[in-house]
């Protein structure tokens, strides 16, 4: 079939608000005859107090959400039809959501077989997995040393010096996996003062995995330690903390804490103490505190897990790392 060209009416007509919502797992609640309500799945929302934002009418087909920072995000568009509900759940253009639901019903004439497309629109959501791994990586590289790390963790980690093709080289690559253990991305950090900082594939949606998750979760640890970046992750590790996770940010995603709500009893907060990770702190401790024990480790005022030695961390940690009580689930 021709994909340059799109039938908006017909695939309107076929694809209602309802098929869509089930595709995305978008769980509501009724509150009129044709009226649902519920939490904000589009991830242009980032506030979290607000759960009760997102509305569909089945009736008119048409969805909105009420946050204001959601409504802002979207240009200061309210709400809008199935396309707009695609091309928002999937960062693309109105013609792109309209030519892959258009797609989906000419594959399949069902709207059974649109949820059997689910499984890829999901994954696509997810961060695939990689169909190959970086060669070649010299986890012996001075800057690998300068910033702290044996060669031991460095191997571990698989992080080094990477001399290959591509928009890595001349980087210390840093392999990111979902919680499954799968490889899904590499960082490259840079080893001079070069800009970026850290490179990601396009379209590698950091906000959806903890780094080092799933091996957080190897020993059947139920607490967590998270932190803000990779490289403290890696000093937790060397001082003997194997679950650990960072954000990759300071900021905490509802996905990354829907993570940690499901994985864990216990979550101790590590970030950095600068105005950033100070506010993120106080975000995420409120966000976990209806989900799980959460505890902050309180760090001096400037600096930031990755610079402290693993006496300083054991220091830091050893008040509450282990024996603190667990909530009953
Ligand atoms: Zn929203």
């Amino acid at each position: 079939m021709p994909v340059d060209w799109v039938d908006f009416k017909s695939i309107k007509g076929k694809v209602s608000m309802e098929t869509v919502l089930s595709h995305y797992d978008v769980r509501l609640r009724r509150v009129g005859a044709n009226e649902f309500r519920g939490k904000c799945p589009l991830p242009t929302h980032s506030s979290t107090s607000s759960n009760n934002s997102f509305s569909v009418n089945f009736g008119r087909n048409a969805w909105s959400c009420q946050s204001a920072s959601c409504i802002a995000a979207r240009a200061g568009r309210v709400g809008g039809n199935v396309f707009d509900f695609v091309a928002e759940m999937e960062r693309c253009s109105i013609r792109e959501a309209a030519l892959q639901l258009q797609h989906s019903l000419t594959e399949n004439q069902t709207p059974r077989v649109i949820s059997r497309k689910e499984k890829s629109v999901a994954h696509r959501l997810e961060n695939r997995p990689l169909s190959f791994s970086l060669r070649n990586i010299d986890h012996q590289h001075p800057y690998v040393a300068s910033r702290g790390l044996s060669e031991q963790t460095a191997r571990y980690f698989g992080v080094g010096y990477y001399d290959g093709n591509g928009f890595l080289r001349g980087r210390v690559v840093i392999p990111i996996h979902n919680e499954h253990g799968e490889l899904v991305a590499y960082s490259g950090r840079a080893i001079a003062q070069t800009k970026p900082k850290y490179r990601l594939p396009a379209g590698f949606r950091k906000s959806h995995l903890l780094f080092n998750l799933h091996r957080a979760l190897q020993n059947g640890n139920r607490t967590l330690i998270l932190v803000e970046g990779f490289f403290d992750t890696f000093k937790l590790h060397e001082a003997g903390h194997h679950n650990a996770a960072a954000l990759m940010g300071s900021k905490l995603s509802d996905r990354q804490a829907d993570l940690i709500g499901t994985y864990f009893d216990r979550v101790i907060l590590m970030l950095d103490a600068d105005e950033a990770g100070k506010a993120a702190t106080s975000a995420a401790a409120t966000t976990f505190s209806s989900i799980l024990a959460v505890q902050i480790v309180e760090l001096a005022s400037g600096t930031q897990p990755d610079q402290l030695a693993s006496e300083e961390i054991n220091q830091l940690l050893a008040g509450f790392a282990h024996d603190a009580p667990t909530p009953d689930r």
